[in-house]
């Protein structure tokens, strides 16, 4: 049962667009696993979606919910369509009409939406606002990622990269490699990217190389990464930061540093790239980013993988905490927030290295079997109805 999602839905979207005339986009909405709670996960907005890498998504939802403990099963969605050539208008429509679409599957005990690629913090208003529109009530619970001003969390905006900034400086201690002063490249310089970089280096680690979409940069001293950050908002890529030098984007996974984040998309690490790939440690910010074949050539070179399921896992985990906050209408602290996500986060990576030592098995087998169990567990004692 576990290998299926318990259900598909397929939307088409029509679309108004701002010079009159009208396309009809397609919309997917898969939730794999309700065995622990609602569905739980993001909304991708890319001219590559497609159902089969929804459902894909969705599972690796499941695994991360269970693995973090919180009481979500997984679901993922996504439109078919380049937010870059759209305006924010008829990305308004697109999603309040994809929202409607499917709201008889969403809501805060059904199915969670809430940021991937693509979307952001209002895209999460705007499905909240239409939902709340139909149900003719205030309904914060029905996404996660929502502005600080409309039932967001604090830290929910940053959760993600420092999720992944924990479990890489935990990495780095199980390889022996000091983390001030060590190398990192980042792949991605968006919502898990950039603070990403930015949290590595104020750990004092020299974040040598950042691409995004458009190209990317290298400094061999260290990147200064709140002056690239300044120099992404003016101008909307990496491209072109004052003092760097500029590389290709692929090239740069292969440098010879102590840790590497792919932080973008899927399969970037793969059969043909992974034999060159000289990182000590690799985290992946996104969501499968290492093909199954790479993982194979990572584990016999002695490269250290921290899976996606958990090393990403801080974005749903703050996800939770705003669901939770939403649902009682009471807010937490910034640190109160920070400071349960480190506790979860570090119990998640102690569960899964035990497990790995226990089995004998690298980090993603560990993280994917405890998973897997937990699901499963609560499967059976749920049982079989009718
Ligand atoms: N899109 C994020 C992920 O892949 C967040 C999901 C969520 O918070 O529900 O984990």
């Amino acid at each position: 049962m576990l290998s299926v999602p318990r259900r598909e839905v397929t939307v088409s979207i029509p679309l108004r667009r701002d010079d009159g005339s009208h396309e009809v986009l397609i919309g997917h909405r898969v939730q794999h696993n309700f065995s622990r709670g609602p569905a739980k996960g993001g909304l991708r907005y890319s001219p590559d979606v497609t159902l089969d890498e929804v459902r894909a998504l969705a599972m690796w939802m499941t695994w991360k919910c269970a693995l973090l403990d919180v009481p979500y099963g997984g679901a993922k969605g996504g439109v078919r369509i380049d937010p870059r050539i759209h305006s924010q208008a008829e990305l308004e429509r697109v999603t309040r009409r994809y929202t409607s679409e499917i709201s008889p599957f969403i809501g805060p005990e059904r199915d969670i939406p809430a940021p991937d690629i693509g979307t952001d913090e209002r895209t999460m208003a705007w499905m909240m606002d239409t939902y709340s529109v139909q149900q003719g009530h205030t309904v914060l619970g029905v996404t996660t990622g929502k502005p600080i001003a409309l039932g967001g969390s604090l830290g929910r905006a940053t959760a993600t990269s420092r999720g992944v900034a924990h479990i890489a400086f935990s990495a780095l201690a199980d390889r022996g490699i000091a983390v001030a002063g060590s190398t990192a490249v980042v792949q991605g310089f968006g919502k898990v990217g950039r603070y990403a970089a930015r949290f590595l280096a104020e750990a004092g680690m020299r974040v040598v190389a950042v691409s995004d979409q458009y190209g990317a940069v290298a400094d061999e001293k260290g990147l200064d990464i709140v002056s690239l950050e300044a120099h992404v908002d003016a101008t909307g890529s990496v491209v072109g930061f004052l003092g760097s030098d500029e590389l290709d984007g692929v090239a740069m996974l292969e440098l010879d540093v102590d840790l590497l984040v792919p932080a973008a998309v899927e399969g970037v690490l793969n059969a043909t790239n992974a034999p060159r790939v000289k990182a000590r440690v690799i985290v992946e910010g996104a969501n499968g980013p290492t093909t199954p074949e790479a993982d194979e050539i990572f584990r016999s070179n002695g490269i250290l993988v921290a899976p996606d399921i958990l090393a990403n896992a801080g974005g749903v985990v703050v996800s939770y905490f705003e669901w939770v906050q939403a649902n009682q209408a009471f807010w937490w602290s910034a640190e109160e927030v920070e400071a349960r996500l480190a506790t979860r986060m570090d119990l998640a990576w102690r569960a899964v290295t035990e497990h790995a030592r226990r089995l004998g098995v690298p980090l993603r087998a560990a993280a994917t079997a405890l998973a897997v169990e937990r699901v499963a567990q609560a499967h059976l004692l749920r049982g079989l109805y009718p």
